[in-house]
């Protein structure tokens, strides 16, 4: 394998840190399966659908608008929240209505995250049903002490730092002793910022529902000054966990 196409680009935790962490912290959508994928791509489009239909806006119009409101308010959701009072419970239950049927269980994950002491969780801009749905379709729902979906936040989505707040008073977590998981960039750096060890979880899948800047696709150019606040830079997920965690942790 070339050094390119290697699954792990960066790591720079100490197996100390490693081993003291007892909060173990998973972004859902394409950091728990791969954007590799495309799964998301069918939320993508229903989200156009709905903004279309809501707004009275032609496809591209309303394409333009849910990427606009993605990079300004976080989510699509919180922009239509915001600007157009949109009520999100009819949003969530269109979008999320979608087929599981291409997300194909990982075993190695399954292994990986069972093993893992502590507490282990699952944070989401996504509804606390589509956590559900989607991660019990992937036989890894059982395996979590608990899910934080973005009604559980006051619908204010990740990068915002309040929801975070929100999230770590509600289980108890210790950033200091926290680990992130997250495909996208700027979800990760108030977990830096408070203390957690971040991980990027990229794809090298071109395709990407985030805005360039916010999610590079694959992590090209990872000595972009963007890339400070990851510690861990991995497109495998399920691999980095059993190559990392399980000889230090020895399980
Ligand atoms: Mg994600």
């Amino acid at each position: 394998m070339t050094q390119a196409n290697a699954p792990h680009k960066r790591d720079r935790v100490t197996d100390t840190r490693l081993s003291d962490t007892a909060h173990w912290i998973f972004d859902l959508d394409n950091t728990l399966y791969s954007a590799g994928a495309n799964f998301f791509a069918q939320i993508d489009v229903k989200m156009t659908e709905f903004i279309s239909r809501y707004l009275s806006l032609q496809h591209d119009e309303a394409r333009r608008l849910q990427k606009q409101y993605l990079v300004e308010y976080g989510t699509s959701l919180s922009g239509l929240m915001a600007v157009n009072g949109m009520d999100p419970a009819e949003f969530l239950d269109y979008v999320h209505d979608v087929d599981l049927s291409m997300l194909k269980p990982n075993p190695q994950l399954r292994a990986a995250i069972s093993a893992l002491p502590g507490q282990r969780l699952i944070y989401t801009n996504g509804s606390k049903g589509h956590a559900k749905n989607v991660a019990g379709h992937l036989e890894l729902f059982d395996l979590f002490h608990g899910s934080f979906g973005i009604e559980d936040g006051g619908y204010i989505p990740k990068p915002k730092p309040k929801p975070y707040g929100i999230f770590n008073q509600q289980f108890g977590v210790k950033p200091q002793q926290a680990i992130f998981f997250e495909d996208n960039l700027r979800n990760l750096k108030v977990p830096h910022d408070q203390g957690m060890i971040t991980v990027l979880v990229t794809s090298d899948e071109d395709w990407s529902h985030e805005p360039e800047d916010v999610r590079p696709s694959g992590a090209a150019n990872i000595t972009d000054p963007a890339y400070d606040h990851i510690d861990v830079i991995t497109s495998d997920l399920g691999l980095w966990l059993t190559e990392r965690i399980r000889p230090l942790l020895n399980y």
